[in-house]
């Protein structure tokens, strides 16, 4: 069996494209591997998020896991911060994480030439902290999107230093979780070729019915084919995109045809068709958003017990790396 690992940072809801992108395949890990899902709540810190809002997002996020299916008696479900072992690796680590790598990360010079006025020394050893947490689990695999792939080979880097210092073979080599199938990528409604939080086109999961009515209305369409089998632009491909994933097949069929067939005015049925769709697939996960937020005890204890299983393998790795690294009580 083996080791997966992956977190999230509470900064938003989760939308059609985390569901269908990442949780569908969660989903699926969770069955067959031993399987760390943390909420990354001290990742989140670099961008001083309001103290009020930061427990509320955590309980957001927490509960839409749950919600979607991530089940605590098959996975590791926790909070970063409820684990103070990964802050102790993040120290022993970062006496091996050296300056200029680190300001050579893409996404630190990324986030360093967004925010010029809050490059703070978190920011900067930001990859190390990504690399405790796998390393904390000793993880085999990690999904990761590509934007990640350099901090999994500066994981892979710490991983090898730290052995060959210490002459051991101790930590293994993380690597991208790579599906069976292809990754789907869903689109924006907007035209755009990806759904996310920042491009401001979501639907996300605990969207009421209308609001999803309402986005997918607005959705941006043209006057129709221009004639039979033409192509179809990216705008109208994206809807078919998310058509495949929440429709049945005669469904996309159906309206594939009346595309081919050049036929026009057939837009507004798609819509009604869509939005029902998504929202068949989103309702009860958005009921159950719902129930499990407000329900405090069942979080308190997901959250201790998901604390509990996510220390004791923590703090097996930590007794080890502090033996490696000469560490010895009195
Ligand atoms: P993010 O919301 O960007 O932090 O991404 C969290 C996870 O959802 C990552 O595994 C992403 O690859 C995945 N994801 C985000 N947006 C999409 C999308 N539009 N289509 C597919 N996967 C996505």
């Amino acid at each position: 069996m083996k080791t997966v690992l992956s977190g999230i940072r509470p900064t938003g809801n989760l939308h059609l494209g985390n569901y269908y992108g990442a949780m569908v395949n969660f989903l699926k890990m969770q069955e067959e591997n031993k399987c760390f899902f943390f909420i990354a709540d001290w990742h989140s810190l670099t961008t001083h998020p309001d103290p009020k809002m930061l427990h509320v997002n955590v309980r957001n996020v927490l509960s839409e896991y749950l919600a979607c299916g991530l089940d605590p008696e098959k996975a590791t479900i926790y909070i970063q911060s409820d684990v103070p072992e990964i802050a102790e690796l993040y120290l022993l680590l970062n006496m091996h994480a050296y300056l200029g790598e680190l300001e050579k990360t893409v996404s630190f010079k990324e986030k360093a030439r967004q925010n010029p006025d809050n490059v703070n020394a978190g920011l900067l050893t930001y990859p190390v902290l990504m690399a405790t947490d796998i390393l904390i689990h000793n993880a085999d695999y990690v999904p990761v999107g590509k934007d990640q792939e350099q901090h999994l080979e500066m994981t892979r880097n710490y991983a090898n230093r730290f052995n060959y210092k210490y002459g051991t073979d101790y930590f293994k080599q993380p690597t991208a979780y790579n599906f069976d199938q292809e990754l789907i990528k869903i689109p924006g409604l907007d035209g755009s070729g990806k759904m996310g939080k920042s491009e401001g086109n979501c639907i996300y999961l605990i969207d009421e019915p209308k609001e999803i009515e309402k986005k997918v209305k607005r959705a941006l369409t043209d006057n129709g084919p221009e004639g039979a089998n033409t192509p179809k632009p990216d705008y109208i491909e994206n809807l078919f995109t998310i058509l495949k994933v929440v429709s049945t097949p005669d469904v996309v069929a159906y309206y594939d045809n009346l595309w081919n067939s050049g036929a026009t005015k057939w837009y507004g049925n798609m819509k009604k068709q869509l939005a029902e769709d998504i929202i068949k697939v989103t309702s009860p996960i958005r009921e159950r958003i719902n129930d499990i937020k407000n329900d405090a005890a069942y979080l308190h204890k997901v959250a201790k017990e998901g604390a509990e299983k996510a220390r004791e393998s923590a703090g097996k790795t930590l007794q080890d790396v502090r033996e490696i690294m000469g560490f010895k009580s009195f």
